[in-house]
């Protein structure tokens, strides 16, 4: 804007300085075309007289006119002479009294009145003669004056060559004659004059009204009376030169005020490109790339914004905490444009799940990162927490069609009140976390609200660890070996250690409740170092049986897991074939390739592979075919619905089937009674375990145990039905 104004500025000075000083070279060349008009006037008076003169002076006209009248003379060589060959319009010849001898007009013949007129009007120069102020102005001179009321050039010469004596003292005359010559400033002088001087429409006006820009003069006598007024139409060079300068002004100008629109509409447009720049940085920064839902950076403005609300007397609102069960196994598995469609999904239904409830505006659902979600949402009416919870699990846990794919994930939820006793954002969030974490723990797929318990909770956890670590490093924790049976429960085969902590105030801990912790704090590598010792240690006093220890997701991701498994090996000295690692589905998810790599390396050294409870998570075919597994663990809780569901027992049967075919020995965990035994062994289970062939004991039992086999024998009719 100031650049505009410079210029605009600018150019005015440029075009006031042109215009003022055009009209500055008009006034200069007006005055010029005045001077030079008087001093023409003034040049043909005195032409006139020189004219004049030419005649009275002569000889010939001292002899005709002074010396003796011969009126002819007078007439030819004198009137006419001068009428003829310059011009001059009356020529009079008068005496030493004033009186006029002779005269001629060329307008008409001279009679007595018309010379009583005129004799009237050449009375000043003939006074003007009379007084001249030095010898040569009483010889001769000149004047402009009116003749017969028009103006003229009136020049008077006194025959002969010195001046007129008086005749006497009173008489106002000289004795000498005196010739008078008239010369009117008609259109033809004008014209004359005007085209020697090169101006145009010179005229004699009556009045002093012209077209403007004409240029007015007055003529006027010695004394300022005025004797007739011209007028012309000034040459204009400033003029001109602005009529020239223009078309270049007015081109520059509208040069400049294209630019200067030009200029404008670009920095109008910079400024809206920066506007929406911002705005859409704005947006970014606030918002999820993937799934364009607020970002946490949002959710915590929105959060404070909703406590600050709730403070002052609004509504309570609630925070739900989502966290989406198994979407890191559908994102390793199925590839990330899956996980990354499978994440949009879930933001179209936690939005729908809002929008249905209400349109209140202070709601939100939020992106928090990976797959965690909050939902803010106002509590009035007859919403509660639980309808909305379930409202949401509901919405997330039915199937996902993405692809080809029939994707069921879950949700977990932790919910915090948002009521007039919240402190700040920072406890909402922590308080959402741990109900979410109790959600989790109490078997996913649920909601927890937060009440004051779980904060005991946390720091109880936050003692387990502390403790846990004691034990792993004075050896507080034992391992116990569950046998593992043939199919007909005849044989022992192998063993599996379960760990076992005995609290020294809490008493035994189950490992359902230290493992976690363990693996949360991460003192589940060395637990699981020391569990792998301690069984292979063990192992060396059960003659050929097989022992298999359970290996964490976290241990088995280490890059050094292989060789500590083989430093292991080594140093108990025990055989590796008949080691093998329990693993789960959700240890292979992440990393496909650097898992097989390492269960290919362990085959190699000859340890066994077995999948763990077969059926819980994932359950894909995949797994099956692309990892080297010898075993197969069918879970617990199917083997547990083989009487009470028919679909249970037609998934143990395709799960035989599938590890048969294979070529993968199947084990059956959890075997407690006689008819799930019958049923297994019919289905083609090779390896039993479970509470009716023995629970988890130390090595000494085992030991007793493969000693002294008929000690164990299954009861009665069971070893019936078993043969
Ligand atoms: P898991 O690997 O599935 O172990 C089998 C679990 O089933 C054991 O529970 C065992 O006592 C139980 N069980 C065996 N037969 C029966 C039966 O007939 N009926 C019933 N109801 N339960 C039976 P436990 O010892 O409580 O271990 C629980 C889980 O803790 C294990 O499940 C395993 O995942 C983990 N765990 C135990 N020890 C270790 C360990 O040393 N390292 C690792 N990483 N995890 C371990
Ligand atoms: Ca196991
Ligand atoms: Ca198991």
């Amino acid at each position: 804007m100031p650049i505009g104004v410079i210029v605009a500025v600018a150019i005015l000075c440029i075009i006031v300085a042109v215009l003022s000083s055009a009209q500055r070279a008009d006034e200069i060349s007006v005055e010029t075309e005045r001077q030079m008009f008087a001093r023409a006037i003034r040049n043909y008076g005195t032409r006139v007289l020189r004219e004049l003169e030419s005649v009275a002076s002569s000889e010939d006209a001292v002899r005709n006119l002074r010396t003796h009248f011969d009126p002819e003379w007078a007439q030819q060589r004198l009137g006419t002479w001068l009428d003829t060959y310059f011009d001059h319009d009356s020529v009079f010849l008068i005496d030493g009294y004033g009186k006029i001898i002779s005269s001629h007009s060329r307008w008409r013949r001279p009679d007595e009145a018309w010379n009583a007129l005129a004799q009237a009007d050449l009375m000043p120069v003939l006074q003007a003669l009379h007084n001249g102020a030095n010898a040569d102005e009483r010889h001769r001179t000149v004047r402009i004056d009116n003749f017969l009321n028009r103006p003229a050039i009136i020049a008077a010469v006194v025959v002969g060559r010195g001046e007129a004596e008086p005749v006497d003292e009173t008489s106002a005359f000289s004795s000498a004659p005196v010739t008078v010559s008239v010369k009117t400033i008609d259109q033809d002088v004008l014209s004359d004059i005007a085209s020697h001087l090169r101006i145009r429409h010179l005229r004699r006006v009556a009045g002093s009204v012209v077209p403007s820009g004409d240029f007015l003069y007055p003529l006027v006598d010695e004394n300022g009376r005025l004797i007739a007024t011209f007028a012309w139409t000034p040459n204009q060079p400033g003029a001109e030169i602005v009529n020239n300068v223009v078309p270049f002004l007015a081109t520059a100008l509208a040069g400049f005020a294209l630019l200067a629109a030009f200029v404008l509409r670009y920095m109008r447009r910079t400024a809206a490109a920066i506007v929406a720049g911002e705005k859409r940085l704005h947006h970014l920064a606030m918002h999820d790339p993937l799934c364009g839902l607020p970002n946490r950076a949002f959710f915590a403005e929105r959060l404070e914004a909703i406590i600050e609300d709730v403070k002052l007397g609004g509504p309570s609102a609630a925070l739900f905490y989502v966290d989406l069960d198994h979407f890191k196994e559908v994102n390793d598995t199925l590839g990330h444009h899956i996980g990354d469609e499978l994440i949009r999904n879930v933001t179209l239904r936690l939005s729908n799940v809002l929008r249905s409830q209400s349109e209140r505006t202070a709601d939100l659902v939020a992106r928090l990162g990976g797959d965690e979600f909050a939902v803010l949402s106002q509590l009035t009416g007859n919403e509660t927490i639980t309808s909305i919870a379930n409202r949401i699990l509901a919405a997330l846990c039915a199937p996902y069609a993405i692809g080809n794919h029939n994707i069921v994930i879950g949700a977990s939820i932790g919910v915090s009140l948002i009521d007039e006793k919240v402190t700040d954002a920072a406890d909402i969030l922590r308080y959402a976390d741990m109900a979410l974490y109790r959600a989790k723990n109490e078997g996913r797929n649920r909601a927890c609200l937060y009440d004051a318990e779980m904060d005991a909770d946390l720091s109880s956890r936050k003692l387990l660890e502390i403790d846990l670590r004691r034990a792993i490093e004075t050896d507080g924790l034992t391992l116990l070996y569950q046998p593992l049976v043939n199919a007909s429960g005849e044989r022992m085969i192998g063993v599996e250690a379960l760990c076992r902590w005995t609290h020294p105030v809490r008493g035994a801990i189950p490992p359902s409740e230290f493992i976690p912790v363990a693996e949360h704090s991460g003192l589940i590598v060395e637990l699981g170092e020391w569990v792998l010792r301690r069984a292979c240690l063990d192992a060396r006093d059960f003659g050929d049986v097989s022992v298999a220890v359970n290996v964490s997701p976290l241990q088995f991701r280490r890059a050094d897991f292989v060789s500590v498994v083989e430093r292991v090996l080594a140093e108990t000295q025990l055989d590796p074939s008949r080691l093998e690692l329990e693993l789960t589905e959700s240890t292979l998810l992440g990393n496909f390739d650097l898992a097989e790599s390492a269960m290919r390396r362990l085959k190699n050294i000859g340890v066994r592979l077995a999948l763990d409870d077969f059926g819980t998570g994932y359950s894909s075919l995949q797994y099956l075919r692309n990892f080297p597994f010898d075993k197969l663990k069918i879970d617990r809780s199917f083997v547990d619905s083989i009487e009470k569901a028919a679909d249970a027992a037609a998934i143990v049967h395709a799960i035989v089937g599938l590890g048969r075919g294979l070529g993968m020995k199947v084990t059956a965990e959890g075997v407690e009674t006689a008819d799930q035994h019958l049923f297994l062994r019919a289905a083609g289970v090779h390896i039993m375990q479970g509470y009716r062939f023995g629970r988890a004991v130390s090595a000494a039992e085992i030991s007793a145990r493969l000693a002294r086999p008929e000690l164990y024998r299954l009861s009665a009719p069971e070893t019936a039905l078993a043969s």
